[in-house]
C-alpha cells in the first residue's frame, strides 16, 4: 500500500517524469546506434568484399597503375612518378606515370562500383625500402571475390605487356632486388656472334634444363645449373648473357661480389630471393677474391676489402635451390685466377671460353653490318686481311671499326683494316 502510493507520488513528480523521458530518449538513441553499427557490420561482413593489398607485395605497383587506366583517370587527384627512359638512340625521355594519390576514390568495373582507399602510415615504414607503409583497399558490394582475382590478373597482364619483348636488368638494393633502370629492348641472339657451335651449345643446355625439373626433383638435386663464360674481354660474353635472358623470356639479377656492403648473408637472402625466371649474373667473378695460389702479398691487398667470404659463396652457390629454374652465370677474364673449388662441378656446369676473333666471326660480323650485292666476297677479303695481321682481334674492335665506316663504301672499309688494330678491345 504505502509503495503504490510512494510510485503513484513519483510519476506526478513532473522532475521525475521528465527524468525519466530523458533516460528513455538516451536509451533508444544508443539502442539504434549499436544495432546500426552492428547491422554495417553484419552487411560489410556479408555483402561487401574487401581486398586489402600492402606496398610491399608485387601487386601494388601493378594495381595502382591498372587503376589509374581502367578509370581512375576520371579522379581528380593523382600523384606522379616521373621516371627518364633511355632510348637505344641514347636520347633521353622523360615519363609521367599517374597513379591515385593518396584518400578515397571510386571506380567502375564491369558493373560494380569499387570504392579505392589508399592509405599512407605516418608512423610505420617499410623498413626495406625506408619509405611510409602504404596500403591499398579495394570495396565493393556483393560476394563476387572473382572480380578480385580477374582485377590482379588484368594488372598483372597489363604490367607484363609494357615489358614485353624487353629484358628487365635487376640489381640488388639493400636485401631486394630492383630493376636498374627501364626494361631493355630484347637483344636478338644471332646479333652475338660467337665461334661455331658456341652460342648453340650453350643455348640448348639452358633449354634442356628448363624442360626438365622432374629430373631434378626426382633425384633430390637442387634444380639449379651454373655457367662459367671465360676469355678475354671485349669477346661477347656479357653480351652473350643478356641475348640469352632475352631468347628465354628471363630477366636477369646482376650482381657484384666485390660491393663491400655484400656480406654472406645478405649475399645467400639475395639469392634465395631473385625473381622467378631470372638469370643470376656474377660478373667479374675473378675480382671478388684472392686464388688458393696467389701469394701472401696479393692475398694481403684484398684482406678487409670485401665482406663476402671465399667460403660463404661457395655455401650460397651450394644453397641456391628454387622450384623454378634457378640459372646462374659467372663471367671472368682470367680463369687461372679462379680457385678450382669454385667452378667445380656441380657448381659450374659447364664452361665456354669466349675467345678473340675466327675468321669465321669475322666474315659473319661483316655481313651483319653490311648486305650490299658482293657482300659474301667481301667478307672473305675482310677476314683474310683482318686475320693477316696476326694478332688478338676481340669482337668488340671490328664492331668499333665498323661504327666507324657506317656510310662508307666497301673498299673503304677494306682499305683502312689497319685501323682495327688500333681500337680499344672493348667498344
Ligand atoms: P665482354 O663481356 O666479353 O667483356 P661485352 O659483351 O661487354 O664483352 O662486349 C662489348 C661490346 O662488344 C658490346 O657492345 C658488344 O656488342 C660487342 N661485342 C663483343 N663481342 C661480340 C660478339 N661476339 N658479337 C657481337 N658483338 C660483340
Amino acid at each position: 500500500m504505502i509503495i503504490t502510493d510512494y510510485i503513484s507520488t513519483l510519476a506526478d513528480n513532473p522532475y521525475f517524469g521528465a527524468g525519466f523521458g530523458l533516460f528513455g530518449v538516451g536509451f533508444g538513441a544508443a539502442l539504434l546506434r549499436k544495432s546500426y553499427q552492428t547491422s554495417l557490420i553484419l552487411f560489410r561482413r556479408h555483402y561487401m568484399i574487401t581486398l586489402e593489398v600492402p606496398c610491399r607485395d608485387k601487386s601494388y605497383q601493378w594495381l595502382l597503375q591498372w587503376m589509374t587506366y581502367k578509370g581512375a583517370k576520371q579522379t581528380q587527384h593523382l600523384s606522379v612518378e616521373t621516371s627518364f627512359e633511355q632510348k637505344d638512340s641514347g636520347h633521353v625521355k622523360t615519363k609521367y606515370d599517374f597513379i591515385p594519390s593518396i584518400g578515397t576514390h571510386f571506380f567502375r568495373y564491369g558493373r560494380s562500383w569499387i570504392k579505392v582507399e589508399r592509405t599512407r602510415e605516418q608512423h610505420t615504414l617499410d623498413l626495406h625500402m625506408g619509405t611510409p607503409w602504404e596500403t591499398v583497399e579495394l570495396t565493393a558490394f556483393g560476394r563476387n571475390k572473382q572480380m578480385f582475382f580477374e582485377i590482379l590478373e588484368e594488372a598483372r597482364q597489363m604490367a607484363l605487356e609494357r615489358h614485353e619483348g624487353k629484358t628487365i636488368m635487376y640489381t640488388a638494393l639493400g636485401s631486394e632486388w630492383r630493376p636498374l633502370g627501364h626494361p631493355r629492348r630484347k637483344r636478338p641472339i644471332s646479333s652475338v656472334i660467337l665461334d661455331t657451335g658456341i652460342s648453340d651449345k650453350i643455348m640448348d643446355d639452358c633449354q634442356e634444363f628448363i624442360s626438365t625439373p622432374s629430373w631434378y626433383i626426382d633425384r633430390g638435386i637442387p634444380y639449379r645449373r651454373g655457367y662459367l663464360l671465360y676469355g678475354p674481354p671485349g669477346c661477347g660474353k656479357s653480351s652473350y648473357i643478356t641475348a640469352l635472358a632475352g631468347e628465354l623470356g628471363f630477366s636477369i639479377c646482376v650482381l657484384n661480389l666485390s660491393e663491400r656492403s655484400l656480406s654472406d648473408d645478405r649475399l645467400n637472402h639475395l639469392l634465395s630471393v631473385a625473381p622467378q625466371q631470372s638469370i643470376i649474373l656474377l660478373e667479374d667473378i675473378d675480382a671478388a677474391f684472392t686464388s688458393r695460389e696467389d701469394t701472401a702479398q696479393q692475398k694481403a691487398a684484398f684482406e678487409g676489402m670485401n665482406r663476402v667470404t671465399f667460403s660463404g659463396l661457395l655455401n650460397c652457390l651450394d644453397g641456391v635451390a628454387s622450384t623454378e629454374a634457378r640459372i646462374l652465370f659467372m663471367t671472368t677474364n682470367y680463369i687461372d685466377r679462379l680457385d678450382p673449388a669454385l667452378i667445380r662441378p656441380g657448381r659450374v656446369d659447364l664452361q665456354e671460353y669466349i675467345g678473340w676473333c675466327s675468321r669465321d666471326q669475322i666474315e659473319k660480323m661483316y655481313l651483319r653490318f653490311y648486305d650490299g650485292e658482293n657482300a659474301m666476297s667481301e667478307s672473305r677479303v675482310f677476314s683474310d686481311k683482318v686475320m693477316s695481321f696476326q694478332t688478338d682481334i676481340s669482337p668488340a674492335q671490328i664492331q668499333g671499326y665498323f661504327m666507324l665506316h657506317k656510310h662508307s663504301d666497301p673498299k673503304d672499309v677494306l682499305d683502312n683494316c689497319e685501323m682495327i688494330c688500333k681500337m680499344r678491345k672493348k667498344g
